[in-house]
């Protein structure tokens, strides 16, 4: 069993995007980075995504309006940084406070600024296998944490557990796309899915997605699978000084042992989640070469 590094694999791709950075002529690339409220977890994304963004040579700006802020007010907002020539993505980080539409947020944001890929339009050229557009992150991140660790998808059966747009329908789409690393067979499953578990054991390649903790246990996996672990969850842990733990949604010590590879929570996919990021705002920023 092989476990997959997340974070070392993320280090790689940092590198090589500072290097890339280095070579940009003009103004750095720039990421404003909206957190409405103050979620905790929130916070802590919004922080390493500044964080990677500072060591690559990214400009982050960082928009902190609160958690009443009304849904016009966050729209004027958006508009302004999609107005702003200085401005190459924009994120706003979910989940959103209740009475704020998600999916109409995302949509508001200038696709050309989408470094999040939740636009209508980056998901319809997802769809359509137009490169010209930009992925979800979190999706992205795993298939590059697949190719880098010499995992061809080709072929075998990747079993997608959650239909969200953020990670499950973006990582389906992505693996069964006709190219040469790709060129998967895809079952997606969701809450409603019969038979569960009998699904999951024909997975060569499982993507765990549904944010519930451990649910996946050794008797839904194949022996010989690759699981790729995108869950977080905050479980209680009084051994812990923030009295918490993060798991994820495989229970790791019964499943690990099966597998071929398997990625750790945390440092697999969350790392790769923001690495992504960063190469979508490089990208936008090359897309933006005139200011
Ligand atoms: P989401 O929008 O809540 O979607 C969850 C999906 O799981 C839904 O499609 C739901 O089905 C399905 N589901 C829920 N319970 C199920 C069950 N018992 N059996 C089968 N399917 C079930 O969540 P998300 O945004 O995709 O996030 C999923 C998890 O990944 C969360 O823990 C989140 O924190 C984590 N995440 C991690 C990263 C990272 O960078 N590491 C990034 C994004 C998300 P229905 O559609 O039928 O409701």
């Amino acid at each position: 069993m092989e476990i997959i590094d997340g974070n070392q694999i993320a280090a790689a791709i940092v590198h090589e995007l500072k290097a890339e950075v280095a070579t940009l002529t003009g103004r750095q690339p720039c990421i404003a980075l909206v957190r409405v409220g103050e979620d905790p977890a929130s916070v802590s994304y919004v922080k390493k995504k500044q964080v990677m963004a500072a060591e690559i040579g990214i400009e982050s700006r960082l928009i902190l309006p609160p958690a009443t802020i009304p849904q016009a007010e966050l729209f004027a907002l958006i508009d302004q940084l999609n107005a702003d020539e200085g401005v190459d993505g924009i994120l706003v980080q979910s989940p959103l406070p209740k009475g704020i539409d998600e999916v109409a947020v995302f949509r508001r944001i200038a696709a050309h600024k989408d470094v999040d890929g939740f636009h209508t339009l980056n998901l319809g050229k997802l769809a359509q296998e137009d490169d010209t557009g930009f992925v979800a992150c979190t999706p992205a991140g795993i298939m590059e944490l697949l190719r880098r660790s010499g995992v061809s998808l080709s072929g075998k059966h990747v079993v997608v557990l959650g239909r969200s747009l953020i990670v499950g329908k973006p990582a389906a789409l992505l693996a069964v796309q006709r190219k040469a690393w790709a060129n998967a067979t895809v079952t997606i499953c969701h809450s409603q899915t019969t038979n569960l578990p009998a699904i999951t054991r024909q997975a060569d390649v499982l993507i765990a997605a549904i944010g519930k903790a451990e649910f996946v246990t050794a008797d839904m996996v194949k022996p010989g699978a690759i699981v790729i672990d995108v869950g977080v969850s905050r479980v209680p842990d009084a051994t812990k000084k923030s009295g918490y733990r993060l798991t994820g949604d495989v229970h790791f010590p019964s499943v690990s042992p099966l597998c071929a590879k398997i990625t750790p929570v945390p440092g697999g996919v969350g790392p790769m989640t923001v690495a992504m990021l960063m190469k979508n705002t490089v990208k936008a920023r090359r897309l933006n070469q005139s200011t």
